[in-house]
């Protein structure tokens, strides 16, 4: 009897070993899934990070010309020479900052959990899309909510979230050809300990028989479409210990995506 039991406990014990072996395959399958993505991702984004080096190059170059303007005269003026010089190092600041957040997007590494501000991090987002949502003639507006809290959170995943959301809105309307585009960002607190964000759009909408699959892994119905950016999504916002949902509720008459993630305060008072 006692050889049952011991035989018993110790396949339990050989089975929960086994799921729990299986479970850390997938979650390293979807982390890879994930970090694969936010490089296609990236790829699809080269336009906009192209725009925004860019500006900072263009703004040394023009600097440093007047720099040696300044210091050809024939009395130099120092001051000039020293102001021309401070724009100089301010803008290979901006451009250094800019390929400092480009890699961090594109490195693999173990995900952290601070506390951001959802507002900060659209308006991060929005600098990369900005320049490719406006070739594609999309109208976007950042809808702010001055008094939300903080979440915890990566801030890399969720920005891949904002983004990954966007991008499919701009396709969206794009397989469309939507006349007027338009996407909002908002932030809202649907209670004092939940933030949530929407991103709605003026594309197609979305089917009633789709609801139930956007978010499934291998769903699309784009030509070259993977189906997993929804799934990444979901998966990273539910680590945070949030939930995503989408309807056709949009204000601009197509999708609406929204997530929401507890706020700072409530994560804090819950570990307490
Ligand atoms: P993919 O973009 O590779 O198709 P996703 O998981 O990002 O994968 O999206 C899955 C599907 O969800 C898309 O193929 C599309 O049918 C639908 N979808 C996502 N976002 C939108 C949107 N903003 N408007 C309409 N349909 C959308």
């Amino acid at each position: 009897m006692l050889l049952v039991i011991a035989g018993l406990v110790h396949s339990g014990m050989a089975i929960l070993v086994a799921r729990r072996h299986a479970e850390e395959a997938l979650r390293r399958a979807e982390a890879d899934f994930a970090h694969a993505a936010r490089i296609s991702m990236l790829g699809e984004l080269t336009a906009s990070i192209a725009h925004e080096l860019k500006q900072p190059l263009a703004a040394i170059s023009i600097n440093g010309q007047a720099g040696l303007r300044w210091l050809d005269r024939p009395e130099p003026n120092i001051a000039e020479v020293r102001e021309t010089t401070a724009h100089v190092l301010a803008e290979a600041r901006r451009a250094a900052d800019i390929i400092d957040h480009i890699r961090a997007m594109a490195i693999r590494r173990a995900p952290e959990q601070l506390p951001v501000s959802l507002d900060e991090l659209i308006e991060e987002s929005l600098t990369f899309l900005r320049p490719e949502l406006e070739a594609r003639g999309v109208i976007v507006f950042h809808e702010f909510t001055p008094e939300a809290p903080n979440v915890l959170a990566d801030r890399v995943q969720l920005q891949q979230v904002i983004v990954n959301l966007a991008v499919n809105a701009m396709q969206a309307m794009e397989q469309a050809d939507s006349p007027q585009r338009r996407m909002t960002i908002s932030t809202s607190m649907p209670n004092a300990a939940t933030v949530r964000c929407a991103i709605e759009d003026s594309g197609p909408g979305l089917m009633s028989d789709h609801m139930g699959h956007l978010f499934e892994r291998f769903f699309t119905t784009r030509e070259n479409g993977m189906g997993m950016g929804l799934a990444i999504c979901r998966s990273i916002i539910e680590a945070h210990d949030g939930w995503i949902a989408a309807d056709t509720g949009s204000a601009h008459g197509g999708a609406r995506f929204y997530f929401t993630l507890p706020a700072v305060d409530t994560c804090a008072s819950l570990s307490r």
